[in-house]
């Protein structure tokens, strides 16, 4: 699991235990404690998810995430809210401006942790570790293995990144600027041509197994994984 997650929690001992218990998971942390700091971190990089608390110093948790519901390039973000208010109005009103989950301090690391997945596993599955079995193809991102009607596949650190992304979203047609936000992360410098360069360095690695036919060109929009029968 190495998925980017943005703490924002103005209370310093409830920060340093959420940071602790995400990197120990193996998610890369980056704690804020006030909006306006988070709104200078999602300036720069884009997270995977945000752990938002509702009561900051400045402002209120609700109104940063109303703000960035609003925002095309944030709007996606799973946002999870926490606080210590656990009225249920409180968690309606959470839950209708955009919350995709809602947790009431006190609460164990190990539930923070399954609910996170569970986000994630849903809204950005290309940043978990889950095993991905299509067609004959086998993608292990926990030991960075793919192999192919049996046979090991070796790609380039990029191009496994690409192939896992492309296949956690089967018949999706992403432009070449989306994968270049995915996988170079947003902000980046990086030519569109630069993409096609990587598939076809993947398309070559899959062709023995005639695997390379299922990345498809989508002619003025881009690529596309479409889910079909392999023969060995
Ligand atoms: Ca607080």
């Amino acid at each position: 699991m190495n998925s980017g997650i943005l703490i924002v929690e103005d209370e310093p001992i409830t920060q340093r235990m959420l940071a602790a218990n995400l990197e120990r998971a193996g998610h890369q942390v980056r704690s804020v404690s006030t909006v306006p700091e988070a709104e200078a971190a999602l300036n720069e990089y884009l997270p995977d998810l945000v752990l938002l608390d509702w009561v900051l110093p400045d402002a209120t948790g609700v109104g940063l995430m109303r703000k960035l519901r609003s925002n095309q390039r944030t709007r996606e973000i799973p946002i999870i809210m926490l606080t210590s208010r656990a009225r249920e109005c409180d968690m309606v009103t959470g839950l209708d401006s955009g919350a995709d989950d809602y947790m009431t301090k006190p609460f164990s690391a190990r539930e923070l942790l399954a609910r996170i997945k569970a986000q994630l596993r849903r809204r950005a599955p290309q940043t978990t570790d889950d095993l991905v079995e299509v067609s004959g193809l086998r993608i292990d991102p926990a030991m960075k293995r793919i192999t192919a009607s049996g046979q090991g596949v070796s790609l380039g650190a990029i191009e496994f990144r690409m192939l896992h992304f492309l296949a956690v979203y089967p018949g999706r047609v992403f432009s070449r600027e989306q994968l270049l936000d995915k996988l170079w992360g947003d902000h980046v410098f990086v030519q569109d041509r630069t993409v096609d360069a990587h598939i076809r360095a993947l398309r070559q690695a899959l062709r023995p197994s005639g695997h390379d036919t299922m990345i498809e060109t989508v002619r003025g929009e881009g690529y596309c994984f479409r889910l079909k029968t392999i023969q060995p």
